[in-house]
């Protein structure tokens, strides 16, 4: 006789054990397939619980949202969701592709609104002309946009609700934005973050008033390249730090339904990483993958270290605020 036992996801009876649990046909479809870039469909219509009352035996309602949770929730989150390590980096590398080039080529269209930016709807970007040159501000908007369109298009964002989506972004775009600079800086074989063509992070007055000290931007610039440098990291780490980073369960205001998810997305990338460096170093793995983790420090580091510089630019520059324009975009995400 065949055993049969409760999906543990939906509850039904089913013949069907997969990875060390009973877990029906549909479900284990159900969650294969939400790997696919599905647009965004809105939030759960009940209290983001329906997959939660157990035992009753009752239907449990449609909802993607809650069904995806419940997969995550039951362990089914593993690395052979992307069939197996190379696979995961290749999924990252090519979102990550998709980022630099959007970085690189394009820029945002005359009807851009700064005030739906961080909702489901990706920005709409437009092939950059060749006589449009970007100051420091306008290559910050494209890294942080290009960082946050990137974020949009992982497969777990579709499951959070549309106030975590914004949450998320808030918590993740930064350090995405910088990490991602400096890497393309560390494989250039440059030492310093700057954006392309030269274009310095600061704007030209505040080096020239000099009332900001130059071994403070300095430091900014060089800190996490540096470090870079020091552990001759490769693009695999840069790319599974990256992912370590805006997985982080820890975003103010972030729902614990939210929470859940991105830890779980967050346990995946740190074993992911790991797995990485016992296999790439042997024996010198664990040292290996510490030294990696202390990237994030540097780059928290770097992160609050802008943070002082923008208060001392608005206290020493008064006069020289950036547009309107950027102000607005800007005030979105604080
Ligand atoms: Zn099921
Ligand atoms: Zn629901």
């Amino acid at each position: 006789m065949i055993k049969t036992g409760d999906c543990v996801v939906c509850e039904s009876s089913t013949h069907l054990f997969k990875h060390g649990k009973y877990l029906c046909n549909s479900c284990d479809l159900f969650f294969r397939r939400s790997m696919e870039p599905w647009s965004f469909f809105g939030d759960c219509k009940h209290s983001w619980d329906c997959y939660k009352v157990s035992g009753t035996r009752k239907k449990f309602p449609k909802c993607r949202h809650c069904r995806f949770n419940k997969c995550v929730d039951v362990g089914l989150l593993t690395v052979s969701r992307y069939t197996k390590f190379a696979d995961l980096i290749k999924y990252l590398f090519c979102l990550d592709a998709n980022r630099e080039h959007t970085f690189l080529n394009f820029s945002i269209s005359s009807d851009f609104d700064t005030n739906n930016f961080l909702d489901e709807k990706p920005t709409r970007f437009i092939k950059k002309t060749h006589d449009l040159t970007f100051d420091c501000h306008g290559w910050a908007i494209m890294n942080k946009l290009s960082a946050i369109e990137k974020l949009r298009s992982l497969d777990f964002p579709k499951y959070l609700s549309s106030k975590d989506l914004k949450y998320f972004f808030k918590g993740a775009y930064f350090l995405e934005a910088m990490l991602t600079m400096a890497m393309r800086c560390y494989f250039c074989k440059e030492d310093l973050m700057h954006f392309p063509h030269g274009v310095d992070l600061f704007p030209v007055s505040v080096q020239e008033a000099g009332k900001i000290k130059l071994n403070f931007l300095n430091l900014i610039r060089c800190q996490l390249v540096g470090k870079f440098i020091e552990l001759k990291i490769t693009r695999e780490e840069i790319i599974m730090i990256s992912a370590i980073a805006f997985s982080n369960p820890a975003v103010p205001d972030l729902s614990f339904t939210g929470q859940n998810l991105l830890s779980c997305y967050q346990k995946l990338y740190t074993s992911s990483l790991l797995q990485y460096c016992l296999t790439k170093y042997q024996q010198n793995g664990p040292a290996r993958f510490c030294n990696l983790v202390a990237v994030l420090n540097v780059a928290t580091q770097t992160y609050e270290n802008i943070l002082k510089y923008l208060s001392l630019y608005q206290y020493f520059h008064p006069d020289k605020q950036p547009c309107k324009f950027y102000q607005s975009f800007q005030r979105q995400l604080d």
